[in-house]
């Protein structure tokens, strides 16, 4: 959904904008003619001048990243746009692949003249068919029209690994390797692709960069608010009336794009939680979700994170300690095993969090689920580990009483009513991974 302010999804409900003959007469690629005309250099000023930060999670500044590419290497310098979407609750990217392919290629084009580089890579998420179709079709288009100029772009699709989204494990994943992510530093911009200066942005991020040409680097800072500049696709999802995508400026109230433009909470029921960044993001309780604005410092402030941008609603029926174990499984299935915190520790979060969910845990183990947490929380590789611990610690913490409950009810208060359900891949979708061998053998004996 688009309104006004949209600078991304713009004029997508006007016009047909997946066909060239639909974009061009909505002014698409004239950025593209535009920054060809410029030095490259004064295309990366223009980025830089937005403060544009990256959209895919991490938050950093697009313009600063191109600017630490290694120089006079005399190597190639690749672009890698990862549109490899798989954060749980996380569905902004399709959206603009479906609906605004050209953008995002004109995306790839100027940002291609800003860093030098003659070669883009698209790794797109395997699950997405129908949206890698759709690019393929634009890119089909672009090139017949000549748009392309030197500039190789290829479509790369990914084979269902979440972790491929990580920008290092996508790399080798792009090169043919196991999809794993390597030891920082050196960084991609200095040993990246092919062990070549790579710059690696989402989607989001390089589909916002034909307008932050249109409208200048400065102009377009002064959009949404300070360190938060522009405009962000948020995937409002959950216990919500009108669940979708909204771009919407950074900055905005939260509030406001649950209940005003999400039309609130189905019957009036009563807003439990937030999780406000997908699911690697700590939770925010109904009070403190209150007054928080959608900008980067703002959620920082409120102890968690913009993340990939994806606003979960949850209403009083949300049972948290389910929710602790779905989120868990899904990082324990996904956890790629190459570091020994992530790989042992998330299986013991699941193993943890079984018997408490199930109500037939001992008293301490909500104390030692805790601690297992904090020994996966910053010594791991690469932020899955962290995202499982951070998450998990997060409801722990914050909904104590409810694991309590569990606890002390044996089994779930909530029982079938919970209004989890529909709500991420249900639990049956993790089969024995999630237990224990013991508790599996034990399973299989009766
Ligand atoms: Fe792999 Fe997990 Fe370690 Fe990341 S944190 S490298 S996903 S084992």
């Amino acid at each position: 959904m688009t309104d006004a302010s949209a600078l991304v999804l713009a004029d997508a409900d006007a016009h047909d904008l997946t066909t060239l003959a639909g974009y061009r007469e909505a002014g698409g690629y004239g950025q593209l003619a535009r920054a060809r005309r410029m030095e490259p250099q004064q295309v990366l000023e223009e980025l830089l001048a937005s403060n544009l930060r990256g959209r895919g999670g991490a938050g950093f500044p697009m313009g600063r990243k191109a600017s630490f590419l290694a120089k006079g290497t005399g190597l190639p310098v690749y672009l890698a746009v990862n549109a490899d979407e798989s954060e749980p609750g996380t569905f902004k990217d399709r959206e603009i692949m479906l609906r605004v392919p050209h953008r995002l290629l004109e995306g790839c084009l100027i940002t291609a003249h800003a860093i030098g580089s003659q070669h883009v890579f698209v790794y797109i998420r395997g699950e997405y068919l129908t949206e890698f179709e759709v690019v393929r079709s634009a890119l089909d288009e672009a090139r017949a029209a000549g748009l392309l100029g030197e500039v190789t772009v290829v479509l790369h699709r990914g084979a269902g690994a979440y972790i491929c989204g990580e920008e290092t494990a996508l790399l080798e994943s792009l090169e043919g390797a196991r999809g794993q992510p390597r030891v920082k530093p050196p960084f991609p911009a200095v040993v990246g692709l092919y062990a070549s200066p790579t710059l690696i942005n989402n989607v989001e991020t390089i589909a916002t960069v034909p307008k932050i040409l249109e409208l200048g680097g400065a102009a377009y800072a002064t959009l949404g608010v300070a360190n938060s500049t522009g405009t962000r696709v948020f995937s409002l999802s959950g216990n919500v009336v009108r669940p979708g995508n909204y771009e919407l400026p950074l900055g905005t109230p939260l509030r406001e794009l649950i209940y005003e433009l999400g039309g609130g909470i189905p019957d009036g029921r009563a807003l439990k939680a937030v999780i406000p960044g997908g699911s690697s993001t700590p939770i925010l309780r109904a009070d403190e979700s209150d007054g928080v604005r959608l900008d980067f410092d703002a959620m920082a402030q409120a102890g968690t994170m913009l993340g990939s941008g994806a606003v979960i609603v949850l209403d009083e029926r949300a049972c948290i300690v389910q929710l602790a174990l779905r989120v868990a499984q899904f990082y324990e299935y996904e956890s790629c095993g190459k570091c020994v915190p992530c790989r042992e520790g998330t299986r013991w979060v699941t193993q943890i969090l079984h018997p408490i969910e199930e109500g037939r845990a001992a008293q301490g183990e909500l104390d030692l689920l805790l601690d297992v947490c904090d020994r996966i929380n910053g010594k791991c590789l690469c932020p899955l580990g962290d995202s499982d611990a951070i998450a998990v610690a997060s409801y722990a913490t914050k909904f104590r009483d409810e694991f309590q409950r569990h606890l002390d009810a044996g089994g779930c208060p909530f029982g079938g009513a919970s209004s989890l359900d529909g709500l991420l891949a249900p639990i049956e979708f993790y089969p024995d991974r999630s237990r224990s061998r013991m508790e599996v053998a034990h399973a299989s004996a009766h």
